[in-house]
């Protein structure tokens, strides 16, 4: 009897249901793996979470059939799930399901593979007949067999393996290639009068290889139609040939040898690695500034954890993971690395799981996903930039990798390492405690100097006269730059600062007709898009409001000052990173690379120029507009500007070269921009802790939201009031309780919000008081479309 949880997320479901295992799978079904078992009148997918011998209820129903051949998840992810349903208060389903790579997730259609032809021999007689003329079976046929455990017993021993056909990797890129058909003797025989066709044959006469259609066609400079007429003809051929897309591939990747580490992380890395040799689970804060050589004492780390048969996951922010970080890890582990990060395709992607779970790497790079890589045998966990906000996954499952990273750490008794150069308050504090312990690397390599930092106010600016976006100082020292060939980084905030569209004359905004907020303007389309709900329009030509002509766009958005640097330095080479111009795969890589091999004087961009560059010849870095972010309804405004204040200008001077930092601000005596500029984390830490303190914020208090959405305003108004009632009769005295108030987006795709939000420092029955709201609403959620969802630790307030 097996017991299985079912693919159908709902609280009636959330629990295992009994099957029978039918006579001929005995033996072959085992906990972590899928299955399809009939559910009322369907027939569902599942997951095996025990196989038992005993039941307790009569009557009960049959698996229809296992969908894998070896279990997906491993005891330990099995595990895992249920302290990921518990403080994520998540569905079992939903907590599977996010630990797989979405191959495995949807149905994709699945085969059996031989390895390697020679393996035929070593394979039972049972199924070895299957082979004999074909090296793939369908998974049907491997059902109808009967012979599901001699299968597994060859999978088990790696001389069959599954493979899932992902209709993405169907799609794989193709060329098209054109190879002569005639001989260079046959050239003079033939009757060619058009000059150009001769010209192709010749080319053929000397380099009889084939080519790739579009470089034929530019080498010998000819039209697609002097090719069409000798396909026509028969000289030549035209065949279409797959090119595999490894994103890592084609690159060459020299190996590296470990550094010899400076005395600051020498001392760093010891009680890392005595941890990893005594198999001892501690968390370490390794708070090194930008540039210390934190990656080094990964690397190193890691050394050790691989040299004891151990592996090792290391997370990086998605923005991070450019290929000069993942770059990093490949050279000195070379095939040994699993890389994961969003721009795979799904095929990509589960190629890469496969590897982990199959052993085949030792360690696996990527971004919050990837602490659910299916390690065995973990000697360490490495959360770089652990600050970071992508760490928080804000869909159910609603987990904050960090914590996993922790609850891993324990169950494998191996070290986690938290590198910042600005901690999170929360982690800081932990280390001030001791509850992790701290390291400390204080100097930049070399002792490179941390760059000079100005801030400008902006307001001056205007008093005197300067309505340009650009202070005098940031002008004069990006002219100073031009003339020195230098390269300079230009740095907008993007979030809070988009661009609307406003009537000049009476102040109409545009907004979106399904969420209450206005539409942001994008240039390259002439559009407007909502960022919530995806709306789309084009700019009107008149004011729905006045009728005036008046309509204009405002703020600041990066081709706006790309326009403006064109006007104001001309002759200054720019390259743009936005969502825009890296929308396409590879974009993002190839303008870095561009920018690194000096093909432009300013890199120009959002968020994601903040990490990670490791460029020497950077040595200017401007912050147009620092206070963006500040205004923001959410108690972490000024932590989040000071740490990307920070990575910012740790972008320059980070090599031979000294390095400069412009910060333009309109509230240069906030604390956050302030302390920013003299890069005093210290200092700012505990300005922000007093913050937090008085207004009763993490880590002084823990925080709950629970949001209420629904398209009828008195519905959701209603069940919010209720529900904050009910809070009020079972939660301590000590527990504040905030609300319920409209949420700071009231509406979102024409669903009203409203919000509480729950702030405690003990509250251990509040688990269990949640879980019945969600019980309790849950049913609603299938009749009337009411939706109540609780958040455990957010991170966005909206
Ligand atoms: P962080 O990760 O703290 O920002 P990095 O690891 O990128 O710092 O180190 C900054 C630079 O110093 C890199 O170019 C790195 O190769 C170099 N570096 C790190 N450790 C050493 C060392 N022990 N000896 C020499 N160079 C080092
Ligand atoms: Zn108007
Ligand atoms: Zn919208």
């Amino acid at each position: 009897m097996a017991k299985v949880i079912v693919d159908v997320p709902a609280k009636q479901t959330d629990r295992p249901f009994d099957y029978l295992i039918p006579a001929n799978l005995l033996g072959c079904i085992s906990p972590g793996m899928r299955v399809v078992v009939p559910f009322g009148p369907r027939k569902v997918q599942g997951f095996v979470v025990a196989v038992e011998t005993q039941s307790s209820f009569d009557h009960l129903r049959e698996i229809i059939e296992p969908m894998d051949i070896e279990p997906v998840l491993n005891e330990e992810l099995l595990y895992l799930s249920d302290w990921l349903t518990e403080h994520t208060l998540c569905y079992k389903i939903s907590a599977f399901q996010v630990m797989l790579p979405p191959a495995l997730k949807a149905k994709y259609e699945k085969k059996i593979k031989l390895k390697s032809r020679p393996f035929i021999h070593e394979l039972d007689e049972a199924i070895r007949p299957f082979f004999y003329e074909k090296d793939i079976l369908h998974w049907d046929e491997v059902l109808k067999s009967g012979q599901l455990s001699v299968f597994q017993k060859s999978t088990a021993a790696g001389k069959l393996e599954v493979l899932y056909e992902v209709k993405e990797r169907v799609k794989k890129k193709q060329v098209k290639m054109i190879t002569s058909l005639v001989k260079k003797e046959d050239l003079d025989r033939l009757e060619i009068k058009s000059g150009k066709q001769k010209q192709v044959l010749e080319y053929f006469a000397d380099n009889p290889e084939s080519i790739e259609r579009k470089y034929l066609l530019k080498t010998l400079n000819i039209s697609s139609s002097v090719l069409k007429s000798l396909i026509d003809k028969g000289w030549v051929e035209e065949t279409v040939k797959e090119v595999y897309r490894d994103p890592y591939e084609d690159r060459i990747i020299q190996k590296t040898e470990p550094l010899k580490l400076t005395n600051e992380q020498s001392a760093a890395i010891g009680p890392i690695l005595s941890s990893i040799e005594g198999e001892k689970h501690e968390v370490f804060l390794l708070y090194g500034v930008t540039g210390s050589g934190k990656t080094e004492v990964y690397l190193q780390s890691i050394q050790k954890v691989i040299a004891q048969g151990r592996e090792g996951i290391v997370l990086v922010p998605e923005i991070a993971l450019t290929p000069q970080m993942v770059n990093r890890f490949k050279s000195r582990f070379g095939d040994q690395v699993a890389v994961l990060h969003s721009g795979l395709s799904v095929g990509e992607k589960y190629d890469e799981w496969r590897k982990i779970q199959r052993k085949e790497v030792k360690v696996a790079v990527g971004a919050r996903s990837a602490i659910f890589a299916p390690f065995e045998n973990l000697g360490i966990i490495i959360i770089d930039e652990e600050h970071e906000t992508s760490y928080k996954q804000e869909d159910n499952p609603r987990y904050h990798a960090r914590d996993v990273a922790i609850e891993r750490g324990k169950r494998h008794q191996c070290p986690v390492v938290l590198g910042s150069a600005t901690p999170s308050l929360e982690t800081f504090a932990r280390a001030k405690k001791g509850v992790y312990k701290l390291l400390t690397l204080s100097r930049r390599m070399n002792d490179h100097n941390l760059p000079d930092v100005q801030i400008v106010d902006m307001r001056e600016e205007l008093r005197d006269g300067n309505r340009s976006m650009f202070s005098r100082i940031l002008h004069e020292k990006i002219e100073e730059r031009l003339v020195k060939k230098e390269q300079i980084v230009l740095f907008l905030n993007k979030r809070g600062h988009s661009s609307f569209v406003m009537c000049r004359d009476c102040g109409y905004v545009i907004q979106c007709p399904n969420c209450d907020i206005s539409l942001t303007y994008h240039r390259f389309n002439q559009q407007m898009k909502c960022h919530y709900c995806g709306y789309e329009a084009m700019v009107p030509n008149v004011c729905p409001e006045c009728g005036s002509d008046h309509i204009r766009y405002f703020g600041t958005g990066t081709q706006k000052v790309e326009e403006e640097l064109g006007k104001i330095f001309p002759e200054a080479r720019v390259i743009r990173m936005d969502v825009d111009t890296t929308s396409r795969k590879g974009a993002h890589e190839k303008l870095l690379t561009a920018f690194y091999e000096g093909k432009a004087d300013i890199l120009l961009g959002t968020q994601m120029i903040a990490k990670g560059l490791d460029f020497p010849n950077i040595t200017l870095v401007g912050v147009l507009s620092a206070d963006t972010m500040l205004h923001l309804p959410d108690f972490r405004s000024s932590e989040k500007t000071f740490q990307l204040l920070t990575q910012v200008s740790g972008r320059a001077g980070r090599h031979e070269l000294a390095g400069e930092v412009v910060i333009q601000t309109y509230s240069p005596e906030h604390y956050s921009i302030e302390l920013a500029g003299e890069q005093d984390f210290d200092k700012f830490y505990q300005r922000e802790m007093m913050m937090r303190k008085v207004h009763q914020y993490p880590p002084f208090y823990y925080i709950a939201l629970i949001t209420v959405h629904h398209e009828e305003l008195l519905k959701v108004v209603d069940t919010i009031e209720k529900i904050t009632r009910f809070l009020h009769s079972r939660l301590s005295r000590n527990t504040l309780i905030l609300g319920p108030v409209a949420s700071p987006i009231p509406r979102i795709n024409n669903k009203y919000r409203y919000q509480c939000l729950i702030k405690y420092k003990r509250e251990p029955g509040l688990t269990q008081i949640l879980k019945e709201i969600l019980d309790h609403y849950g049913k609603e959620a299938h009749t009337n479309g009411l939706q109540v969802s609780i958040d455990t630790n957010p991170f966005i307030l909206m």
